[in-house]
């Protein structure tokens, strides 16, 4: 059984097996969450994104975590809110899947994810957390090896709508 958090933090202090970057398609940094885990982590973060050629919107790919508490980076591409017919909510629920994915084949137990799409890439935030504790829950089944499931909110109003997603 896989335990599943939420916590009020900085997703570049959690010392698990990765941490979940909400990244742009370049994978070479960016504002936000990105800015600080690159930050965090060090110059060798970017070196080694730079051999990766960049992630499609939905897709995941991993890195080591250089200066960071955690042992790895997977970089997930969220989708730019347009309004909800451009397949956002598809989109959303895919970064959430492919880095299960992704952490599950590597051997890895324990990640954290940011609120991924709902900083500059203006996802509403209410049915970004829906689609985020819905889609952990369906993915795990799935997947072989992973222990525990952080949702790293960066403020209070997110820290209590993951806890009401996870209280039903
Ligand atoms: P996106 O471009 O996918 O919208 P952002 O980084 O702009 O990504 O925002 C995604 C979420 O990450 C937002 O909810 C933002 O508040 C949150 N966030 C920003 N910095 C951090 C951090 N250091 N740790 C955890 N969450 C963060």
């Amino acid at each position: 059984m896989t335990a599943l958090e939420v916590v009020r933090a900085d997703i570049t202090t959690l010392a698990l097996d990765a941490i979940v970057n909400a990244a742009n398609k370049s994978l070479l940094g960016g504002s936000g969450v990105d800015g600080a885990i690159h930050r965090a982590a060090g110059p060798g973060l970017l070196a080694e994104c730079r051999l990766l050629g960049g992630c499609d919107t939905g897709d995941a790919k991993l890195t080591g975590g250089h200066g960071l508490p955690a042992g790895h980076v997977i970089h997930t591409v969220g989708p730019i809110w347009y309004g909800g017919d451009a397949d956002e909510p598809e989109l959303l629920a895919a970064c959430y899947r492919r880095s299960l994915e992704v952490a599950a084949g590597a051997g890895l137990r324990s990640l954290a994810f940011p609120a991924i799409s709902t900083g500059v890439y203006g996802y509403p935030k209410a049915a970004a957390a829906r689609i985020a504790v819905t889609t952990v829950r369906d993915t795990l089944p799935a997947v072989d090896g992973i222990e525990r499931v952080v949702f790293c909110c960066f403020s209070d109003e997110d820290r209590r709508l993951y806890e009401a997603l996870l209280d039903t």
